[in-house]
C-alpha cells in the first residue's frame, strides 16, 4: 500500500508518510533526526533502568520463593 507523498516544510523534498516515521508529520526523516535521535535515546535509558530494576525484582521474587519451596520440603 502506497504511503500519501508530502513535502518537507525543512529541505522541501517529497517524503513518504509512512505511519511509523518519528518525528513531525510535516518533515522529512532527514530533517526530524536530530531530535528523534535525542529523544530516543534518552528514553533508551530510561527503558533500560526501568528493565533492570523490573529485572532486579523478578529476580528477587524469584529466589524468595525458591527459598520458600526449598526449605519447606
Ligand atoms: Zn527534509
Amino acid at each position: 500500500m502506497p504511503f500519501p507523498i508530502k513535502i518537507c516544510v525543512v529541505c522541501e523534498e517529497e517524503f513518504e508518510l509512512r505511519p511509523d516515521k518519528p518525528g513531525f508529520a510535516n518533515r522529512c526523516p532527514k530533517c526530524s533526526t536530530p531530535e528523534v535521535d535525542e529523544q530516543a535515546s534518552s528514553k533508551a535509558r530510561m527503558d533500560a533502568d526501568e528493565l533492570k530494576s523490573v529485572r532486579e525484582a523478578n529476580a528477587a521474587r524469584r529466589q524468595a520463593i525458591k527459598d520458600l519451596l526449598y526449605s519447606r520440603k
